[in-house]
């Protein structure tokens, strides 16, 4: 089917098929970038055809964690083949800068015709999910992927703590100003379960059902800290097909079930 394919201006147009989801935070470090990849494998695992694209310019991490970190594009003629790790397609910004800190310096221009040579040349045929990691906060990114994909559905993802869901909102707000639909709310780093059964909320609890209920939109799950989830990621070796029972990975693969 690469034969004769052509680069379109932007592939995914509003007459797509493919289901596009953006997975949005206020700030980093909440967990959106683990998130993504095990929904990704998740839902790929399902017998989805899933692709991601990792636009999170500083803390670009997807490859990583579907262990594709070594692997570039594959030029064919005027499209890109896209890595593939634990079934998903993966295409990062981090696979087009020639150092580590390149992307941190770039300009809105040069972020958005980046954004747009994703979504024009590289070949991810046909796909049931399309994930986009964006970077956390409002920036250049989250308005590009509102002017090139309208039509994406927006998750944000928050801490518990109170705090977080301030900036949450604000994530949230910002995806509508850009035309998106916010479709719901994900908790992660909920209470830590104990060897003694109780559970440590180490970053208080009301932040997911806060930061939902100030957008309107449902807490579609939240997700427990989890050291398997954790060592999942660092391994490149995603926690919902390496330990499925595992509490976190439960809680990715029923959001996988209902989003
Ligand atoms: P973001 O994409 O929001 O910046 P990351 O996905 O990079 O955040 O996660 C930040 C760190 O937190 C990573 O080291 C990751 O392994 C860890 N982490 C994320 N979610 C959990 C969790 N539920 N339990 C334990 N560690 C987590």
């Amino acid at each position: 089917r690469l034969q004769g394919a052509r680069r379109r201006e932007v592939q995914f147009g509003p007459d797509t098929p493919t289901r596009i989801v953006a997975i949005t935070s206020g700030k980093g470090g909440v967990g959106k970038s683990t998130i993504t990849a095990n929904l990704g494998a998740a839902l790929a695992a399902k017998g989805l055809k899933v692709g991601i694209v990792d636009a999170d310019v500083f803390g670009f991490s997807i490859p990583a964690l579907l262990g594709v970190s070594d692997e570039k594009p594959t030029r064919v003629g005027e499209l890109m083949l896209p890595p593939i790790g634990f079934g998903v397609k993966v295409i990062s910004i981090g696979m087009f800068l020639p150092g580590p800190a390149t992307a941190v310096s770039w300009r809105g221009p040069m972020l958005h015709r980046t954004i747009k040579q994703f979504l024009s040349e590289v070949y991810f045929d046909e796909l049931d999910v399309l994930l986009l990691d964006l970077p956390p906060g409002t920036g250049d990114v989250a308005i590009s992927i509102g002017q090139l994909l309208p039509h994406a559905e927006v998750v944000v993802v928050t801490t518990p703590q109170t705090a977080a869901a301030d900036v949450a909102e604000r994530s949230g707000i910002v995806a509508r100003k850009t035309g998106q639909r916010v479709i719901g709310v994900v908790e992660n780093m909920a209470g830590l379960p104990q060897p003694d059964g109780t559970v440590l909320d180490l970053f208080g609890t009301g932040g997911g059902a806060d930061a939902a209920a100030r957008l309107d939109v449902p807490l579609l799950m939240s997700i427990p800290l989890s050291l398997a989830l954790r060592e999942g990621g660092d391994a490149g070796d995603p926690v919902v097909l390496s330990h499925p029972d595992d509490p976190a990975a439960r809680a990715i693969l029923a959001l996988a079930d209902v989003l």
